[in-house]
Protein backbone atom coordinates (compact mmCIF):
# COMPACT_ATOMS: atom_id res chain seq x y z
CA UNK A 1 0.00 0.00 0.00
CA UNK A 2 1.51 3.37 -0.54
CA UNK A 3 2.45 6.08 1.91
CA UNK A 4 -0.47 8.33 3.90
CA UNK A 5 -1.59 11.42 2.72
CA UNK A 6 -3.28 13.46 5.27
CA UNK A 7 -6.17 15.84 3.55
CA UNK A 8 -9.21 17.78 5.02
CA UNK A 9 -12.07 19.08 3.55
CA UNK A 10 -14.28 20.39 4.85
CA UNK A 11 -18.03 21.04 4.63
CA UNK A 12 -18.68 23.69 6.68
CA UNK A 13 -16.99 27.04 7.23
CA UNK A 14 -15.10 26.70 10.96
CA UNK A 15 -16.22 29.78 11.49
CA UNK A 16 -19.94 28.93 11.52
CA UNK A 17 -21.36 29.09 14.93
CA UNK A 18 -24.09 26.62 14.04
CA UNK A 19 -21.37 23.92 12.87
CA UNK A 20 -20.65 20.98 14.75
CA UNK A 21 -17.80 20.54 16.51
CA UNK A 22 -14.94 18.74 15.31
CA UNK A 23 -14.32 15.23 16.22
CA UNK A 24 -10.48 14.39 17.04
CA UNK A 25 -9.19 10.79 18.03
CA UNK A 26 -4.94 10.69 18.37
CA UNK A 27 -2.98 7.79 18.59
CA UNK A 28 -5.98 5.60 19.74
CA UNK A 29 -5.28 1.83 20.59
CA UNK A 30 -7.51 -1.12 21.38
CA UNK A 31 -6.66 -4.26 23.26
CA UNK A 32 -8.75 -7.18 23.99
CA UNK A 33 -6.68 -9.23 26.36
CA UNK A 34 -3.40 -10.27 24.13
CA UNK A 35 -5.51 -9.39 20.66
CA UNK A 36 -4.18 -6.07 19.27
CA UNK A 37 -7.45 -4.37 17.51
CA UNK A 38 -6.23 -0.79 16.77
CA UNK A 39 -2.65 0.30 16.96
CA UNK A 40 -2.27 4.01 17.31
CA UNK A 41 -5.03 5.05 14.82
CA UNK A 42 -5.22 9.23 14.25
CA UNK A 43 -7.94 10.97 12.43
CA UNK A 44 -10.55 13.84 12.73
CA UNK A 45 -13.93 14.39 10.86
CA UNK A 46 -14.15 18.62 10.24
CA UNK A 47 -17.33 20.10 10.73
CA UNK A 48 -20.21 18.84 8.38
CA UNK A 49 -17.44 16.42 6.50
CA UNK A 50 -18.32 12.77 6.01
CA UNK A 51 -15.28 10.31 6.69
CA UNK A 52 -15.59 6.62 5.83
CA UNK A 53 -13.02 4.19 7.10
CA UNK A 54 -12.90 0.91 4.44
CA UNK A 55 -10.76 -2.43 5.11
CA UNK A 56 -11.03 -5.75 5.65
CA UNK A 57 -12.92 -8.66 8.12
CA UNK A 58 -10.69 -7.44 11.08
CA UNK A 59 -9.08 -5.03 10.22
CA UNK A 60 -10.02 -2.49 13.69
CA UNK A 61 -12.82 -0.73 12.23
CA UNK A 62 -15.75 -1.76 14.44
CA UNK A 63 -13.56 -1.50 17.32
CA UNK A 64 -12.43 2.13 16.67
CA UNK A 65 -15.92 3.22 16.36
CA UNK A 66 -16.63 0.85 20.14
CA UNK A 67 -13.79 2.80 21.34
CA UNK A 68 -14.87 6.44 20.81
CA UNK A 69 -18.00 5.23 22.01
CA UNK A 70 -16.71 3.90 24.90
CA UNK A 71 -17.49 0.37 24.38
CA UNK A 72 -14.54 -0.94 23.81
CA UNK A 73 -11.46 -0.86 25.71
CA UNK A 74 -9.01 2.34 24.69
CA UNK A 75 -6.36 3.24 25.18
CA UNK A 76 -5.82 6.69 23.77
CA UNK A 77 -4.23 10.00 23.45
CA UNK A 78 -7.07 11.97 23.11
CA UNK A 79 -10.84 11.93 22.11
CA UNK A 80 -12.34 14.82 21.92
CA UNK A 81 -15.69 16.50 20.48
CA UNK A 82 -14.32 20.25 19.86
CA UNK A 83 -13.30 21.40 23.65
CA UNK A 84 -14.65 18.48 25.40
CA UNK A 85 -12.62 15.22 26.03
CA UNK A 86 -14.27 12.25 25.76
CA UNK A 87 -11.53 9.76 26.73
CA UNK A 88 -12.48 8.46 29.45
CA UNK A 89 -16.30 8.87 29.27
CA UNK A 90 -18.72 6.27 29.57
CA UNK A 91 -21.11 5.53 26.71
CA UNK A 92 -24.07 7.28 27.76
CA UNK A 93 -22.41 10.54 28.46
CA UNK A 94 -20.91 10.38 25.52
CA UNK A 95 -24.33 10.24 23.35
CA UNK A 96 -24.77 12.98 25.68
CA UNK A 97 -22.31 15.25 24.37
CA UNK A 98 -23.69 14.75 20.49
CA UNK A 99 -22.14 11.31 19.29
CA UNK A 100 -24.63 9.26 17.65
CA UNK A 101 -24.07 6.07 17.00
CA UNK A 102 -25.78 3.19 14.82
CA UNK A 103 -24.28 -0.64 15.30
CA UNK A 104 -23.63 -2.83 13.15
CA UNK A 105 -26.45 -5.40 12.51
CA UNK A 106 -28.90 -2.15 13.30
CA UNK A 107 -30.47 -3.87 16.86
CA UNK A 108 -33.75 -2.50 16.30
CA UNK A 109 -36.46 -3.82 18.42
CA UNK A 110 -38.59 -6.36 15.70
CA UNK A 111 -41.75 -6.07 18.54
CA UNK A 112 -42.22 -2.72 19.29
CA UNK A 113 -43.39 -0.04 16.70
CA UNK A 114 -41.50 2.13 14.58
CA UNK A 115 -42.41 5.39 16.39
CA UNK A 116 -41.65 3.41 20.21
CA UNK A 117 -38.11 2.48 18.93
CA UNK A 118 -37.73 5.92 17.37
CA UNK A 119 -39.01 7.58 21.14
CA UNK A 120 -35.97 5.36 22.53
CA UNK A 121 -33.63 6.91 21.00
CA UNK A 122 -34.18 9.58 22.76
CA UNK A 123 -33.24 8.25 26.17
CA UNK A 124 -30.19 10.26 26.56
CA UNK A 125 -32.74 13.33 27.06
CA UNK A 126 -35.93 14.40 27.40
CA UNK A 127 -38.54 13.49 25.60
CA UNK A 128 -40.82 15.95 24.48
CA UNK A 129 -43.79 13.82 23.67
CA UNK A 130 -45.19 13.96 20.02
CA UNK A 131 -44.03 17.20 19.88
CA UNK A 132 -40.80 16.30 19.91
CA UNK A 133 -38.89 18.56 17.13
CA UNK A 134 -36.16 15.48 16.72
CA UNK A 135 -39.28 13.09 15.77
CA UNK A 136 -40.70 15.83 13.18
CA UNK A 137 -37.27 15.62 11.77
CA UNK A 138 -36.47 11.97 11.80
CA UNK A 139 -39.68 11.51 10.18
CA UNK A 140 -38.88 14.86 7.30
CA UNK A 141 -35.64 12.89 6.41
CA UNK A 142 -37.27 9.83 6.43
CA UNK A 143 -40.74 10.32 5.15
CA UNK A 144 -41.58 6.04 5.13
CA UNK A 145 -40.80 6.06 8.75
CA UNK A 146 -43.95 8.56 9.24
CA UNK A 147 -46.08 6.05 6.78
CA UNK A 148 -44.97 3.17 8.89
CA UNK A 149 -45.14 4.56 12.24
CA UNK A 150 -47.52 2.21 13.26
CA UNK A 151 -46.09 -0.60 12.09
CA UNK A 152 -43.64 -2.82 13.84
CA UNK A 153 -40.21 -2.52 13.52
CA UNK A 154 -39.83 -6.55 12.13
CA UNK A 155 -42.02 -5.44 9.71
CA UNK A 156 -40.06 -3.39 8.05
CA UNK A 157 -37.75 -4.19 4.73
CA UNK A 158 -33.89 -4.04 5.69
CA UNK A 159 -33.09 -1.16 4.20
CA UNK A 160 -36.10 0.43 6.19
CA UNK A 161 -34.77 -0.70 9.11
CA UNK A 162 -31.42 0.83 8.20
CA UNK A 163 -33.21 4.03 8.14
CA UNK A 164 -35.11 3.25 11.45
CA UNK A 165 -31.24 2.55 13.17
CA UNK A 166 -30.11 5.74 11.46
CA UNK A 167 -33.11 7.31 12.63
CA UNK A 168 -33.22 6.65 16.29
CA UNK A 169 -29.51 7.51 16.56
CA UNK A 170 -30.59 11.24 15.13
CA UNK A 171 -33.17 10.91 18.40
CA UNK A 172 -30.36 11.89 20.46
CA UNK A 173 -29.27 14.94 18.31
CA UNK A 174 -25.90 14.20 17.77
CA UNK A 175 -23.40 16.20 16.12
CA UNK A 176 -21.27 13.89 14.80
CA UNK A 177 -22.95 10.15 13.71
CA UNK A 178 -21.06 6.89 14.00
CA UNK A 179 -22.45 4.59 11.55
CA UNK A 180 -20.74 0.67 11.27
CA UNK A 181 -21.63 -1.10 8.03
CA UNK A 182 -24.95 0.33 7.48
CA UNK A 183 -25.55 -1.75 4.11
CA UNK A 184 -24.64 -4.84 5.70
CA UNK A 185 -26.68 -8.33 4.88
CA UNK A 186 -28.39 -5.98 2.40
CA UNK A 187 -29.65 -6.11 -1.61
CA UNK A 188 -28.16 -3.97 -3.97
CA UNK A 189 -31.43 -1.96 -4.27
CA UNK A 190 -31.29 -1.57 -0.33
CA UNK A 191 -27.69 -0.55 -0.29
CA UNK A 192 -29.00 2.38 -3.05
CA UNK A 193 -31.37 3.51 -0.35
CA UNK A 194 -29.13 3.29 2.45
CA UNK A 195 -26.89 5.58 0.21
CA UNK A 196 -29.57 7.82 -0.58
CA UNK A 197 -29.76 8.26 3.57
CA UNK A 198 -26.42 8.97 3.88
CA UNK A 199 -26.49 11.69 1.32
CA UNK A 200 -29.15 13.33 2.72
CA UNK A 201 -27.81 13.58 6.37
CA UNK A 202 -24.53 14.74 4.04
CA UNK A 203 -26.93 17.52 2.47
CA UNK A 204 -27.98 18.45 5.91
CA UNK A 205 -24.24 19.36 7.19
CA UNK A 206 -24.57 16.73 10.08
CA UNK A 207 -20.44 14.86 10.74
CA UNK A 208 -20.45 11.61 9.66
CA UNK A 209 -17.98 8.79 10.29
CA UNK A 210 -18.96 5.74 7.88
CA UNK A 211 -17.46 2.34 8.71
CA UNK A 212 -17.80 -0.13 5.76
CA UNK A 213 -16.51 -3.43 3.93
CA UNK A 214 -18.12 -2.10 0.96
CA UNK A 215 -15.68 0.52 -0.77
CA UNK A 216 -18.58 1.40 -3.56
CA UNK A 217 -20.88 2.82 -1.03
CA UNK A 218 -18.69 4.64 0.80
CA UNK A 219 -16.77 6.55 -2.08
CA UNK A 220 -19.89 7.67 -2.92
CA UNK A 221 -21.45 8.76 0.68
CA UNK A 222 -17.95 10.41 2.05
CA UNK A 223 -15.34 13.12 0.90
CA UNK A 224 -12.27 11.64 2.84
CA UNK A 225 -11.94 7.89 3.35
CA UNK A 226 -8.97 6.05 5.94
CA UNK A 227 -7.95 2.37 4.91
CA UNK A 228 -7.26 0.25 7.66
CA UNK A 229 -4.70 -2.84 7.71
CA UNK A 230 -4.72 -4.67 10.35
CA UNK A 231 -5.52 -2.36 13.46
CA UNK A 232 -3.60 0.73 11.36
CA UNK A 233 -4.15 3.40 9.29
CA UNK A 234 -2.67 2.43 6.09
CA UNK A 235 -3.80 5.26 3.58
CA UNK A 236 -5.90 8.07 3.83
CA UNK A 237 -7.13 10.66 1.29
CA UNK A 238 -9.70 12.33 -0.74
CA UNK A 239 -12.58 10.00 -2.51
CA UNK A 240 -11.15 11.30 -5.78
CA UNK A 241 -7.93 10.34 -4.91
CA UNK A 242 -8.24 6.92 -3.68
CA UNK A 243 -10.55 6.12 -6.04
CA UNK A 244 -7.63 6.11 -8.69
CA UNK A 245 -4.77 4.30 -6.17
CA UNK A 246 -4.33 1.02 -8.00
CA UNK A 247 -4.23 -0.78 -4.96
CA UNK A 248 -7.50 0.65 -3.96
CA UNK A 249 -8.47 -0.31 -7.25
CA UNK A 250 -7.46 -3.97 -7.16
CA UNK A 251 -8.28 -4.79 -2.89
CA UNK A 252 -11.34 -3.11 -2.67
CA UNK A 253 -12.88 -2.00 -5.61
CA UNK A 254 -12.45 -5.51 -7.31
CA UNK A 255 -11.39 -3.74 -10.51
P1 LIG B 1 -15.53 -6.64 10.73
O1 LIG B 1 -15.76 -5.97 9.44
O2 LIG B 1 -15.48 -8.13 10.64
O3 LIG B 1 -16.44 -6.17 11.84
P2 LIG B 1 -13.49 -4.91 11.76
O4 LIG B 1 -12.57 -4.26 10.81
O5 LIG B 1 -14.63 -4.12 12.25
O6 LIG B 1 -14.03 -6.26 11.15
P3 LIG B 1 -12.95 -5.48 14.52
O7 LIG B 1 -14.31 -6.10 14.69
O8 LIG B 1 -12.69 -4.19 15.14
O9 LIG B 1 -12.60 -5.40 12.96
O10 LIG B 1 -11.88 -6.54 15.01
C1 LIG B 1 -10.48 -6.28 15.05
C2 LIG B 1 -9.76 -7.44 15.72
O11 LIG B 1 -10.14 -7.49 17.08
C3 LIG B 1 -10.08 -8.79 15.12
O12 LIG B 1 -8.91 -9.57 15.17
C4 LIG B 1 -11.12 -9.34 16.05
O13 LIG B 1 -11.09 -10.77 16.06
C5 LIG B 1 -10.68 -8.78 17.39
N1 LIG B 1 -11.81 -8.56 18.31
C6 LIG B 1 -12.89 -7.78 18.09
N2 LIG B 1 -13.70 -7.80 19.16
C7 LIG B 1 -13.12 -8.60 20.08
C8 LIG B 1 -13.47 -9.02 21.41
N3 LIG B 1 -14.58 -8.60 22.01
N4 LIG B 1 -12.61 -9.84 22.06
C9 LIG B 1 -11.47 -10.27 21.47
N5 LIG B 1 -11.08 -9.91 20.21
C10 LIG B 1 -11.89 -9.09 19.53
Amino acid sequence: MSAATSSGTTGSSPTDPTAPPPLRVEGLSVRYGGVVAVSGVSFGVEPGESVGIIGANGAGKTSTLKAIMGLAPRQAAAIRLGEVDLTRTKARNVVRQGIGYVPEGRHIFGGLTVERNLELGAYSRKWQGDDDESLREVYRLFPVLHQMRERLGGALSGGQQQMLAIGRALMSRPQVLLLDEPSMGLSPKLVGQVLDSLLTLRERGLSVLLVEQNAWLTFEATERCLVMENGEVALEGPVDQLRHDPQVRKIYLGL
